[in-house]
């Protein structure tokens, strides 16, 4: 074999900001912060701190590989996390803040953190479990109020230990395959898992963001993350756009709709990205209160399925480029983007956004099959529905500390990511279900995203879960879970929109009302809940 004779020039985060701070040390990265105004720096600042804070993780003991957790906001000392606890050879574990105690506990013992950053504001919320983690050896705080006292083991405070921190810095992550990051997937179903990063791979995953044709950011763009920084690496943005010098906006907590409404129209933003619940919000807020967000070139959606109904009403109402993605935290998030291609050129309208609300093709990078209950490979064909599998350079090869997984991972190199799918012979690929919340009715699958995106596509209704009930007769049967834009919705009227798709045994058993779905520490609705208030009687 003759072997090429290219350098061997290793994939590490720390050429994302020695790249950024030579080519774009003027562009800015701003914040909003908790109680109003805007905290903003240049590239160049940023890469300083982030040198900064490799120093300060080296005082405070930090070895390659230890995991050093986060516990905040989107924000920019989030960010300087980002890169420099990788660039210091540890693992950056990015902790929701919305999880019970229970699983915050659970998660942080797994993972064998030895440092968490905390944001100020957070204090409330690890405080009472503080003391009963296994190896946690230092809180380090920022964004505190001063005026209060901090009860914490082992406390420092970030902008003290930055001010007395050098700011001469040797990056300490010079193998590729060095864990770059630590993510726990939300844990829709069972405990969570944790998925460990590369730099390679992650590396990777950010040229596979910056294709166009996948999220493609560039220098000239203004991008918003609301997804969290805790949710799926915030989807690769803060990598992705340090690369290209792109300006960062981090909303902080500010995640309502008015004020993420506010920040685009002031900020010009260009691509906002957040799981379909926060676009539901905002769609709504900029019916009642319009504002300028002409400047949007991609709204890009993910994390569960955007209705159909609200692309529709983002494109026809507002103008906005809808851009549907799916995506998994094993898959650092990117694996499918539903833009529209030369084929697409001729659609009318109503077409452009049936393919919209697809989930898409895989980007490049990404490879896929669909897998029968049989273990046979199925057709392509936009109609034969099942288990979809990935393989590709920044997908999972394991869970962290869980070997011998035939049920994640299969013999052959593929991993198995639980949704049902088919797609069609162009690559487009449509989400039926997750495998655990597919409905069956007498041996017959009913997909509960078809009949929730059709149910929210109805002029009266705001959200719906569709659920599986127990039924002697059928096995299961569907339980729709709405909550009304106005008053009450009418059933008939629901059944009737229905049958005009989908046969009549998939027309829900019952419908019941709530003034709200509950959802994941990520925004997704939590069927786990609802099941849980079925099993307890919530509804007769
Ligand atoms: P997470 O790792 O928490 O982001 O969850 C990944 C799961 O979210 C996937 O396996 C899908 O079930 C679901 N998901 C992500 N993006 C989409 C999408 N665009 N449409 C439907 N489901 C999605």
């Amino acid at each position: 074999m003759l072997h090429g004779l290219m350098m061997d020039y290793p994939l590490t985060l720390s050429t994302i900001v020695e790249h950024a701070n030579r080519m774009t040390p003027r562009k800015t990265i701003k914040t909003k912060l908790p109680h109003g105004g805007w905290h903003e720096y240049s590239y160049a600042d940023f890469c300083g701190r982030v040198r900064r804070l490799g120093n300060v993780l080296e005082r405070l003991g930090v070895a390659p590989g230890d995991r050093v957790a986060t516990f905040a906001w989107n924000n920019y000392q989030h960010l300087e996390c980002y890169f420099s606890i990788p660039g210091a050879g540890a693992v950056i574990h990015t902790l929701n803040i919305r999880l019970s105690q229970e699983q915050l506990k659970f998660i942080i013992d797994h993972a064998e953190d030895k440092v968490i950053i905390v944001d100020g504001s957070l204090l409330p919320l690890i405080k009472p479990i503080a003391d009963q983690l296994k190896t946690v050896e230092h809180f380090v705080v920022f964004n505190h109020d001063d005026s209060q006292p901090i009860d914490l083991p082992n406390l420092s405070f970030y902008e003290d230990l930055m001010a007395a921190a050098g700011a001469d810095y040797e990056w300490r992550c010079a193998d590729e395959n060095m864990a770059l990051g630590l993510c726990y997937t939300s844990g829709t179903t069972g405990m969570p898992k944790g998925v460990l990063y590369s730099h390679r791979s992650m590396m990777l995953h950010t040229l596979g963001v910056l294709q166009a044709a996948a999220l493609g950011p560039t220098e000239a763009d203004v991008v918003l993350p609301v997804v969290p920084q805790f949710h799926a690496m915030a989807w690769g943005l803060p990598y992705a756009c340090a690369w290209v010098g792109a300006t960062i906006i981090m909303p902080g907590p500010h995640l309502q709709p008015e004020p993420l409404a506010q920040m685009i129209e002031s900020e010009r933003v260009s691509i906002a990205a957040g799981v379909p619940t926060i676009w539901n919000g905002l769609y709504h807020e900029l019916r009642q209160n319009p504002r300028d967000i002409s400047s949007i070139t991609q709204l890009v959606v993910g994390g569960s399925a955007m209705p159909r109904g609200l692309i529709e009403a983002y494109e026809r109402d507002l103008h906005v480029n809808v851009v549907h993605a799916w995506g998994m935290t094993e898959l650092s998030p990117i694996g499918s983007v539903a833009k529209l291609q030369t084929q697409h050129q001729a659609l009318d309208a109503a077409g452009r956004w049936d393919i919209k609300a697809k989930q898409g093709y895989f980007v490049p990078g990404v490879d896929a099959r669909i897998i029968g209950e049989d273990g046979s490979e199925l057709p392509w064909d936009g109609a034969t529905m099942g288990e979809l599998q990935v393989r590709g350079y920044w997908v999972a090869g394991q869970y962290f500390k869980l070997e011998d997984d035939p049920d994640h991972f299969t013999d052959d190199g593929w991993f198995r990511t639980g949704d049902v799918v088919t797609i069609d012979a162009n690559g487009y690929m449509t989400i039926t279900d997750r495998t655990k919340d597919l409905v069956k009715s007498g041996g017959e699958w009913i997909s509960s995203v078809d009949l929730e995106n059709m149910l929210m596509s109805h002029p009266d209704v705001r959200e719906a879960a569709v659920i599986a009930i127990a039924d002697e007769t059928w096995g299961e049967r569907p339980l729709a879970v709405l909550v009304p834009l106005e008053g009450d919705c009418d059933e008939a009227a629901l059944n009737a929109w229905l049958l005009q798709h989908f046969p009549k045994f998939w027309l829900p058993d019952r419908y019941v009302t709530v003034a709200d779905i509950p959802k994941t520490g990520v925004g997704k609705m939590d069927k786990k809940l609802l099941r849980q208030w079925v099993a307890d009687g919530e509804w007769g």
